[in-house]
């Protein structure tokens, strides 16, 4: 090949300046610098002609050739992250470009926090009302006139458990990696949950002051788990920074534009608004303060929301430094009083038009939800019908094996199992036991946990049944490939499985000579039975599996009781109930094939 070859770059009629100063390994400022030269100004985004592409690649000393154009891939919608469905459901002349949100992912003491406050305090004005500037859960900065918005609780628990409930807020992840530590179990778990969501991922090498920090191993690390840096012709900005010493930060929030102008992301500002919690806490004097990340339309002072089954008129609305909004509109954090509750991060927000419809919506949910608890997992023998229907053509896996030497054969096997009509999809193959991050992995994604001579942790199996993610263990690997083998045939036999009914809090402990321990509890959600079994947890640790004996509403032996309702109950053969416990109902139930 002679050198003139090696310079050779296909392009088709345009191409955008991006692409080019991608195909040249250039910055794409030195392409706009070029243009600018010729008289042309032209954005990163902007396409420019052939002929203008070979003056500027003649430049930097290369030569374009023109190329056939290819098939475009048809786009699966299902896959592209929640905001792409969101405007894919808008008239495009009512979209609006938008402010990228992102989020800091990475292992622990690797700097996440560290740098969320540095970019905050060197981008960010003391607040103007009074100077005030206090976490609400988000804030903004701008970098050369483009807002970004960052989540400032950062790592893959928050980020996860919010896909999991359905609302992805994050546009770009930056993972966050010590130059002196490199890349840990919980950098390769973080790079998972970002792939998983398909959001995009800009490494962020932090602590290079470090005397031991090794920028080349660990980008060599990087490479080894698929983040190949961009200057090993990779997709991955690997950015140097020091959060300690400030260095680096520019570049890292220039890395941000430049990902955030390709992604576009868009909302229309004109829809009724919706978005989702980010955090909720009562306040002493103001009742329960929220904050929301509006993610379409405009939210109002006075608009009344719904979230889940709280809901309350906007009394006030704060931006991020403290001071008072009237309207925020897409990728805006505001936090908001008024609310009649505290919902969980990750709910889903919605306007409605008067406290009276949302009472009325939430009394309709509230009894819908005691038929129908919350699930996001799908289990194998639920696969097969969900492929039949046409809802998926993936069958997504977490796959957790004892040690690395049974973890590859059994990938390989697995990745064997996909046809041509369905794909099997492993979202992370790893050794030791499952954990409450594979769970919430999993939830996130609909997809099943199988586990080869592992057990799940306490933790895991209780999130696991709260989320509906279906875990199997084996201990022989041929009984895994063959169930999976059955599930992506529809053949596997009627299983049965546990369907939780309802949450009640125990508020009272009562002993009562003749009868034993009752507990007195307050139903949350759902319902409790007289015939259902009992789950018993204690700070999210599980204590006790039992049979309800009694249940009693005031005087009354009763069958059944709902939400809102006090009620006593005693658990058969057990006495260590304790004020505090969650108490989860549940039935077993056959799964239909
Ligand atoms: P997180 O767990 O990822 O949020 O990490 P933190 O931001 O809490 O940082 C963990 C530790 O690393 C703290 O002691 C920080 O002071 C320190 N640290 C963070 N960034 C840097 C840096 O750039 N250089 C050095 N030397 N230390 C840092």
């Amino acid at each position: 090949m002679t050198a003139e070859n090696i310079n050779l770059i296909p392009i088709q009629d345009f191409v955008t300046v991006r692409e080019l100063a991608t195909m040249m390994n250039v910055s794409p400022i030195n392409v706009i610098k070029v243009l600018m030269t010729n008289g042309i100004m032209a954005n990163i985004n902007q396409q420019i002609d052939f002929d203008t592409a070979s003056i500027v690649a003649e430049e930097f000393g290369f030569t374009v050739k023109t190329e056939a154009p290819e098939e475009p891939e048809p786009e699966d919608i299902a896959e592209q992250p929640v905001w792409r469905r969101i405007i894919a459901e808008e008239r495009q002349e009512n979209l609006e470009p938008r402010p990228a949100v992102i989020t800091m992912l990475g292992h622990v003491d690797h700097g996440k926090t560290s740098l969320l406050d540095v970019i905050r305090h060197t981008n960010v004005q003391a607040g103007e009302a009074g100077g005030i500037t206090q976490h609400i859960g988000a804030y903004q900065v701008v970098h050369n006139n483009t807002p970004i918005t960052f989540l400032d609780t950062p790592g893959h628990e928050a980020f996860t458990a919010m896909r999991a409930r359905g609302a992805q807020a994050t546009d770009i992840a930056v993972l966050v990696v010590a130059a002196d530590d490199g890349v840990m179990p919980q950098t390769r778990e973080a790079a998972d949950h970002a792939r998983a969501a398909h959001v995009p991922i800009i490494v962020a090498m932090n602590k290079i002051d470090l005397p031991n920090a090794n920028p080349e191993r660990v980008k060599q690390q990087l490479a080894e788990i698929g983040l190949v840096p961009d200057e090993w012709d990779g997709d991955t900005m690997v950015i140097p920074v020091s959060a300690r010493q400030k260095l680096g930060i520019d570049d890292l929030l220039e890395a941000i534009v430049l990902i955030a102008e390709d992604l576009n992301p868009q909302a229309n500002p004109d829809a009724p608004a919706t978005g989702t919690v980010l955090e909720a806490r009562k306040e002493r004097g103001r009742g329960p303060m929220v904050t929301l990340l509006v993610q379409n339309g405009t939210l109002e002072l006075g608009d009344t929301l719904l979230i889940g089954e709280f809901y309350g008129r906007i009394k006030a609305m704060f931006d991020f430094t403290g001071a008072p909004l009237k309207s925020a509109k897409p990728s805006v954090p505001v936090s908001v009083s008024g609310l009649n509750g505290i919902p969980m991060a990750g709910d889903q927000f919605r306007i409605v038009e008067s406290e009276r419809a949302a009472r009325k919506i939430v009394a309709d949910l509230l009894t819908e939800k005691a038929v129908e608890p919350d699930r996001h997992g799908v289990s194998l023998d639920e696969f097969f019908a969900r492929l039949q229907e046409g809802e998926t053509k993936t069958l997504n896996l977490v796959v957790k094996a004892d040690v690395q030497g049974s973890l590859e054969p059994l990938v390989n096997s697995l990745n064997k199992l996909s046809t041509e009509e369905v794909e099997v999809e492993i979202l992370r193959a790893a050794t030791g036991n499952i954990t409450e991050s594979d769970i919430m992995l999993a939830s996130a994604s609909d997809a099943v946990v199988l586990g080869f001579s592992v057990d799940a942790d306490p933790a895991a199996r209780v999130t696991a049944s709260n989320e509906g993610v279906q875990i199997q263990v084996y201990d022989i690997i041929y009984k895994l490939l063959e169930d999976v083998e059955k599930a992506l045939k529809g053949l596997l036999g009627p299983v049965y499985e546990e369907v939780v009914i309802g949450r009640a809090e125990v508020r009272q402990i009562f002993n009562i000579r003749s009868v034993g321990v009752i507990a007195g509890c307050y139903m949350r959600t759902g319902v409790a039975r007289r015939n259902a079994k009992v789950r018993v947890i204690r700070q999210a640790n599980l204590i006790h599996v039992g049979s309800v004996s009694s249940l009693r509403h005031l005087q009354d032996n009763v069958r059944e009781v709902r939400t809102g309702f006090e009620f006593g109950v005693s658990i058969d053969k057990w006495n260590d109930v304790q004020q505090g416990d969650l108490l989860e109902f549940f039935v077993m139930s056959q799964t239909e094939q």
